[in-house]
């Protein structure tokens, strides 16, 4: 087939996707890239969950080399393009992950070295460059650090809420907030072939289309709750603060990492130092271990720095934010950053549901129904780039899957 008639036929496609979080937004924006109609619908409001909560971090360097990375490198590329053609906030500011401890400094000294033959850029920088680079590392004991140019900075607030009046000015993507779905079905094929899923509001409104995206966070109870359930994937809770920028112009530079967080990426696994690392960290400081505690640093387009963070999974999950999970998340940034100001602004928690080795959780319970979840810790720098390669893969390997559309008048009426 060609390409032209490749593409006339995914144009005429519907595509729904459910969630408005980072996920759906990032499928929508792919879909309709591709010429597809697409409709997203949310429950809320407005987008209020994981991808709102978050650092707004785009953390290339947190990932495993080969295609995780250069997933996230893709995503970053387009977070670069919403900037310019969005006109969002994108800070390519970069990181430094501080050593303040010598099996710290040997583990960023074994990735730098693997780095180079990886075509990863990342430098090591003394104390003293480091001090260049940022005014917040606290220089008290510090070794060094580990310079990556790639890691972007996104105010998660305002990107999650302004990308949707941008694809749908855009792109004529349409927006149904405060609508609940209640189900999402595969009702066979019609007379031409054509895959039919029904989508059913929790008011009983429902529409058709050809293919749906269920791209619902946290949320594993809802749609295709077996499915979720025998997926290994984990809910996890996060507590979070930010410290108020108050206007003085102070700025952090780079996002800011510390030695607690070597072991929490993959991307550090490559290097031998790294279970010395974690030992030293558990038998000193075991209540780290047990509230899933590494610091990091960001800071927004307005000043503020966000905080954060801690990670309790499962059953482990309360309601209730423990006030000792953010003291000992401060007590540890204070080991490595000097701020002007500590005191804490806001303080929040945030879930997301996390596969123990996928960057993203995907199934196909049905034909035509694809569930897109799990993004862990990786969301916001992932997204992107995972909903690129679903749809280059879905519309060149199959691209009589969903080529044609319904007739386009609006079937928004109970069934
Ligand atoms: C505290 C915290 C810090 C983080 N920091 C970073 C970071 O700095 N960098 C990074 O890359 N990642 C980070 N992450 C991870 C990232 O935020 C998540 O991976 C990502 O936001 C998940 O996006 P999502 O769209 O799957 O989920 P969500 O943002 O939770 O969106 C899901 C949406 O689906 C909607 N929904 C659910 N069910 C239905 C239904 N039945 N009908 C209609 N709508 C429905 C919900 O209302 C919600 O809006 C962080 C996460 C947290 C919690």
């Amino acid at each position: 087939m060609t390409f032209v008639l490749k593409e006339i036929l995914v144009r005429q496609s519907k595509a729904a996707i459910v969630g408005a979080g980072i996920v759906g937004l990032a499928h929508a924006w792919s879909a309709a890239e591709r010429g597809c109609q697409v409709t997203v619908f949310e429950r809320n409001s407005r987008a209020s969950g994981a991808s709102i909560r978050n650092f707004g971090m785009i953390w290339p360097i947190g990932q495993p080399h080969g295609e995780n990375y250069e997933t996230a490198m893709l995503s970053r590329t387009r977070w670069l393009r919403l900037s310019t053609e969005a006109g969002l906030w994108v800070n390519p500011c970069g990181s430094i992950h501080l050593a303040h401890r010598p099996d710290e400094w040997i583990v960023l000294q074994q990735f730098r070295e693997r780095a180079e033959f990886l075509g990863i850029a990342c430098e090591l920088l003394t104390p003293e460059e480091v001090q260049r680079r940022t005014p917040a590392a606290n220089f008290h004991g510090l070794l060094g650090g580990l310079y990556s140019p790639t890691e972007c900075c996104v105010n998660p607030r305002e990107a999650t809420r302004s990308i949707p009046a941008w694809l749908a000015a855009k792109y004529g993507v349409t927006f149904h907030f405060e609508t609940h779905i209640a189900s999402v079905e595969s009702i066979g094929d019609d007379m031409c072939g054509r895959t039919n899923v029904r989508v059913t509001t929790s008011l009983g409104d429902c529409e058709h289309f050809e293919r749906a995206i269920i791209c619902c966070g946290a949320d594993m109870q809802s749609l295709f709750p077996n499915v979720l359930a025998s997926s290994d994937m984990k809910r996890c809770k996060l507590q979070m603060m930010s410290v108020r920028g108050h206007g003085t112009g102070w700025t952090l530079g780079p996002h800011l990492a510390s030695g607690l967080t070597l072991r929490h990426y993959r991307n550090f696994e490559i290097c031998p130092g790294i279970e010395d690392l974690r030992k030293r960290i558990s038998d000193e400081t075991p209540e780290l271990d047990h509230f899933g505690i590494h610091v990091m640093a960001s800071q927004n387009n307005h000043g503020d720095i966000i905080l954060g963070d801690s990670h309790e999974y499962g059953a482990d999950i309360e309601p209730f934010d423990k006030a000792s999970v953010d003291e000992l998340m401060l007590r540890e940034l204070r080991k490595i950053l000097q701020l002007p100001d500590w005191t804490v602004a806001e303080h929040w928690h945030g879930f997301y549901a996390k596969h123990p080795t996928l960057p993203v959780f995907e199934a196909t319970p049905e034909p035509g129904i694809h569930l897109c979840t799990g993004t862990g810790g990786a969301g916001m720098t992932m997204s992107f780039g995972l909903a690129e390669r679903m749809w280059d893969r879905w519309t060149d390997s199959n691209p009589f899957s969903f080529p044609f559309s319904f007739p386009t008048s609006f079937r928004w009426n109970k069934d």
